[in-house]
């Protein structure tokens, strides 16, 4: 390899690191990632391996959020060419699922609530269609009696984001990635570069960083010395408690989302007859132990909307530390008063969705190449004393 290649370490191997790791390469860098659980996500509560998987702007938007909507958007539209492009580098298709999803209300005034929120959907360009008590019944049979009316986002889809981990894991080993299985402890710096990234047992030079530890983005923000003005906003851990089910039959087509008892609840069928329901949210620091009562919740309100939920074999109760910024927004951009540190982190609610422009976002960054014009939503710019 030339000694003109550059290296970038990457810290955090889960979807947005991973992404990452494959524009950097394929931009022509020598990439490196470092996380304890880059082989067995399974044990760690990093948010890619517990998620639901909903590729979903036009249900995740609310009032107050149309400027963040464009981003979701064009994720979106990013998602079949970037699927397209990873399963071909690592030979084994990841297939989306496109039947769509559906709200559905439970009472006369939860289908007044769905109303209002169809028409503010529909008032931004996005397609919600209203679906009658027939109209359910007809296009998932296994709903329960007491629906009362639904609406039908046909563009809001779901990937099985356990397949997306390792597609991109295998397309990473395909593009020549390495990968590090250990904690990174401490980091050296020489003025305002970061020179090493550093383990129990390696030392990794670099050219590049990209902090990309999710939930756990400003512990490794701690180990570098930026300048006192800068004051960089915090990540904390959203907890959300998820669970699979599963089937012999497939009991479901379409991604169930509904508001009941006063909570969300959702249900994201796979291929495979697996229901994935979930999700809790709370802040509990980094305690990733789920709670019978989050686990009795989300049941008894999953049931509520497909009584067939009772009959599925029980597979598995966990939390996820999802990865919140003070307004909920990802950040993606330069670390102010380090000369090659990028912070790519903050994901929160839609890193699944994301991840399908994060990577070439980062890989821009990395290259000082010019961004796309919605970057900005992004950028930490938007935080006031924030400044360059
Ligand atoms: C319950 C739940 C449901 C969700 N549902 C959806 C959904 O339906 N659709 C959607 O778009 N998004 C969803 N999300 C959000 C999405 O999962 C996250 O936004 C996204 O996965 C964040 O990815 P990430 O790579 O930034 O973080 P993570 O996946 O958390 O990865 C961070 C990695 O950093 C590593 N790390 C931590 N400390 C260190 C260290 N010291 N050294 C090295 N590595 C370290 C961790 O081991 C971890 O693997 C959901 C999240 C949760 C929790």
């Amino acid at each position: 390899m030339s000694s003109n290649v550059k290296r970038t370490v990457i810290v955090g191997g889960g979807v947005i690191g991973l992404s990452a790791a494959l524009a950097a390469a394929e931009s022509g860098h020598r990439v490196t990632v470092i996380d304890p659980a880059i082989d067995n996500h399974a044990e760690s509560s990093g948010a890619s391996w517990m998620a639901g998987g909903m590729l979903a702007p036009v249900t995740e938007a609310w009032f107050g959020e149309e400027a963040r909507l464009a981003l979701d958007i064009a994720a979106l539209k990013a998602w079949p060419a970037f699927a397209t492009k990873i399963s071909r580098t690592a030979g084994q298709d990841l297939v989306i699922n496109t039947a769509g999803t559906i709200q559905i209300a439970l009472d006369i005034d939860d289908a007044r609530d769905l109303e209002r929120v169809r028409n503010f959907q529909n008032s931004m360009g996005l397609k919600a269609e209203a679906l009658s008590r027939d109209q359910l019944l007809d296009i998932e049979p296994l709903l329960s009696p007491q629906v009362v009316a639904g609406s039908l986002i046909s563009t809001d889809l779901s990937v099985d984001n356990r397949a997306l981990v390792d597609t991109l894991k295998l397309a990473c080993a395909h593009s020549g990635i390495e990968f590090i299985p250990q904690q990174v402890r401490r980091m050296t710096q020489v003025a305002d570069r970061v020179t090493v990234v550093g383990t129990a047992d390696g030392e990794f030079p670099c050219d590049d960083l990209v902090i990309a530890a999710g939930a756990w983005s400003s512990e490794i923000l701690k180990m570098i010395s930026t300048d006192s003005e800068h004051s960089i906003p915090v990540i904390r851990p959203i907890r959300g408690e998820i669970l699979r089910l599963k089937s012999e039959i497939t009991a479901l087509r379409h991604t169930l989302r509904a508001h009941v008892h006063g909570f969300h609840v959702y249900l994201v069928p796979r291929a495979n007859g697996e229901v994935v329901v979930g999700a809790t949210q709370f802040e509990r620091g980094f305690d990733a132990r789920p709670t019978a009562g989050g686990v009795y919740e989300l049941l008894r309100d999953a049931r509520e909307l497909l009584p067939y939920v009772k009959e599925m074999e029980f597979l598995e109760a966990r939390v996820g530390l999802r990865p919140g910024s003070p307004d909920n927004a990802p950040i993606i951009d330069r670390v102010p008063g380090v000369a090659n540190v990028i912070l790519a982190t903050g994901h929160y609610r839609n890193g699944i969705l994301l991840t399908s422009i994060a990577g070439d976002l980062i890989a821009a960054l990395i290259d000082h190449r010019d961004l796309p014009a919605d970057a900005y939503l992004v950028s930490l710019d938007r935080f006031s004393g924030v400044t360059r």
